[in-house]
């Protein structure tokens, strides 16, 4: 039953979506963001960090099925996986489902959004925090890639847009950070915004990975609650081969893994690197410009 609130997200200058509010099940001012947990009719759970939709239960399997299973089924042997931001777990409950990874490390800033996580999200991430080959290290991401001395064979950020506590995750420095912790041929993936409404986001991350990686692009997937068509996912590494795997390798591994999906397929995945012309362009631009 609608408590007649509204929500509504204003990330895009003269774009404003709005929710309707069922029962706020939490509200609170963290040590870094303002955090919201609501229920939608449609979208079931919502949470909002500074007033940006982070994720919902009823679409968080398309985003983080993408962002998990395409870097560690093209990398083929990923055995230590690391993932900067990601606090509501969903991603690395993704990543788990893989056998072969050996050990995933969790470098969030903001210990209030797992911990909530943990009571509200129960539906995508349970088991996550009492697997043992999970590790998790509240801390600044930017920090942490600039001083450990691990090595990880695949590298996701799963940040909030470049923005507050997420912007330095979006920075030259971070890129070559990461670039030092991935083990020869590793691939890095980002959470890298929706084109359509932040193309230069896109084309700056292009530019800096093209100045660092051989190997700098892009895949798409669509998460409607990520307003305004596509989700651009960055790409980098410097094995260039790695995002040509072909789809017949794709299907041996996903066989292999064994576990089952409700958006990935090997020739979703396949084709999520075939982009559509504006998008190709704004990675071309950002090739250019390094
Ligand atoms: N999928 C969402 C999106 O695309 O907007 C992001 C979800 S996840 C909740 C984002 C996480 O990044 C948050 O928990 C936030 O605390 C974390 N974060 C932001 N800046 C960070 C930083 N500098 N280091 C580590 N984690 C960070």
């Amino acid at each position: 039953m609608s408590s007649g609130l509204k929500f509504n997200e204003t990330l895009h200058p003269g774009v404003e979506v709005s929710y309707s509010c069922e029962d706020i099940l939490y509200q609170d001012r963290t040590e870094h963001q303002d955090l919201v947990l609501f229920t939608n009719p449609v979208f079931g759970k919502v949470l909002m960090l500074d007033g940006i939709t982070q994720v919902t239960t009823a679409d968080e399997f398309i985003y983080h099925e993408m962002m998990s299973h395409v870097p560690i089924l093209a990398h083929g042997a990923a055995r230590n996986v690391l993932i900067v931001g990601g606090g509501d777990c969903g991603l690395a409950e993704e990543v788990l489902k893989h056998a072969s990874v050996e050990k995933l490390t969790q470098v969030e800033i903001d210990a209030s959004v797992v911990e909530f996580s943990r009571e509200h999200f129960g539906e995508f991430n349970a088991g996550v925090l009492d697997d043992p080959r999970f590790d998790l290290v509240i801390a600044d991401g930017m920090k942490f890639v600039a001083e450990t001395d691990r090595r990880f064979d695949v590298i996701i950020v799963d940040s909030t847009d470049p923005q507050g506590p997420g912007a330095i995750l979006f920075s030259q420095e971070f890129y070559d950070c990461v670039h030092n912790c991935l083990t020869p041929g590793g691939v890095l993936v980002t959470q890298n915004g929706v084109p359509f409404l932040q193309r230069q986001e896109l084309v700056t991350s292009i530019e800096r990975f093209s100045k660092t990686y051989r190997d700098a692009a892009a895949y798409i997937a669509a998460i409607p609650t990520y307003f305004g068509g596509h989700m651009a996912l960055g790409w980098a590494s410097d094995n260039a081969e790695l995002r040509k795997t072909p789809v017949a390798v794709l299907e041996e591994r996903f066989k292999a893994a064994n576990f089952k999906t409700r958006y990935y397929t090997p020739d979703v995945h396949a084709a999520a690197f075939a982009l559509p012309r504006f998008i190709l362009d704004a990675v071309e631009e950002g090739r250019a410009k390094a």
